[in-house]
């Protein structure tokens, strides 16, 4: 007889990982379908992970102290409302392990962040997805109206990964006003450093306000780490030490909490890496439209390209081109469902992006 199997994780949707680049003779490949950062690691962390290493017969430091330190200073919040694990996803894992009893909903738009129907279905709750509005947007009014006496969190992605548009911080404080206090709000903020939107969500100026507000960091995707693993959560000190305790033991590796506190003091080329990402994002943007395509406005390193049925053929353009996107075919034929099937396209490498519009330029 087999062991038997939870049937909630017989039924878990898969997590699909970016593709690696496909090889194509005469071309170099590049790979963006992972939102990616296509820089080097910043100065400083290859020798710091190299000293940190010489210590791997030791735990790493289990409260994460000097990097919550180094986090908080940097954002001017205290330490011990920063949690760290392996990832935001880990991150937002134990978030809704922390609040979610089985049969408990978690309302989140959809599309949105493909790990969310997991993260929610784990401790047995049910996920509300609410579909985006005709431009790629959250519908925040839909899913205020969604929140039942069930509900025990809200998600709420901005930048949205894949579409890109961010939620205003107006939209998202008079959301917050209509959520129940007692209602868990995670702001995923994981593309928030190439938010250029002066009217843009700010996450963290809720937490004085919203005691249910939590916010959602990571050091993958602006910081250039995703191969280290690294992500956070800020909330109130009491719901912090809760989802703590749900916490994986020694989640971040000593290597990984050194390369983060390396790439903190690396502020100044930090900025300089993400200004030229903006600027290469911008392009793309413009140039994908001057090509008649109707991207929506984006404020992550990554663009969302509108593509329906065509949605497998295109994805099979760019890979004969040797550029590996995230295609998110059609589930099914309705209007709807067609216009939630696009590619997502991660800005990469300047000649990455230039070979995106080239080829963008034949898709009709
Ligand atoms: N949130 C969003 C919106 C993301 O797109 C991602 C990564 N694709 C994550 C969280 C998780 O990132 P990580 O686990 O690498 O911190």
């Amino acid at each position: 007889m087999a062991v038997r199997i939870r049937p909630v994780v017989a039924g878990l949707p898969a997590y699909r990982a970016g593709r690696p680049p496909q090889a194509r003779p005469g071309l170099t490949p590049y790979k963006l379908s992972s939102n990616e950062n296509p820089f080097p690691p910043l100065p400083g962390v290859m020798a710091a992970v190299e000293a940190a290493a010489r210590s791997m017969n030791r735990y790493p430091d289990a409260g994460n102290s000097a990097i919550a330190e180094g986090v908080a200073a940097r954002l001017g919040v205290d330490a011990e409302q920063v949690v760290f694990g392996t990832g935001s996803v880990a991150v937002l894992y134990q978030l809704l392990q922390t609040v979610c009893e089985p049969g408990d909903e978690v309302v989140h738009a959809w599309r949105s962040f493909e790990a969310y129907p997991i993260a929610v279905q784990l401790p047995g709750a049910v996920g509300v997805p609410v579909p985006l509005t005709a431009d790629a947007r959250h519908d925040l009014d839909a899913m205020a109206a969604a929140i039942t006496d069930r509900t025990r969190a809200v998600l709420v992605c901005t930048p949205n990964n894949p579409t890109g548009p961010v939620v205003t911080h107006d939209e998202l404080v008079r959301f917050c006003r209509r959520v129940p206090p007692e209602v868990m709000v995670v702001v995923d903020e994981a593309y928030v450093e190439f938010v250029r939107d002066d009217d843009a969500a700010r996450g963290l100026d809720l937490l004085a306000e919203f005691a249910n507000v939590v916010v959602l960091r990571t050091f993958s995707k602006a910081y250039g780490l995703a191969g280290f693993r690294v992500g956070f959560s800020v909330s109130e000190p009491g719901l912090a030490e809760a989802v703590r305790a749900v916490t994986l033991p020694f989640g971040v590796s000593s290597v990984a909490q050194a390369a983060v506190l390396a790439s903190l003091e690396a502020e100044q080329e930090l900025l300089a890496r993400v200004d030229a990402l903006v600027a290469a994002r911008t392009e793309l943007l413009t140039g994908l439209r001057g090509a008649g395509h109707p991207v929506p406005d984006t404020q992550a390193n990554f663009v969302w390209l509108p593509a329906g049925s065509r949605t497998a053929e295109w994805a099979g353009a760019f890979e004969q081109a040797a550029l590996t996107v995230r295609p998110f075919t059609p589930t099914g034929t309705s209007p709807a469902e067609l216009a939630a099937a696009g590619l997502r396209i991660s800005v990469g490498e300047p000649e990455a992006n230039a070979r995106v519009l080239e080829v963008a330029a034949g898709l009709r």
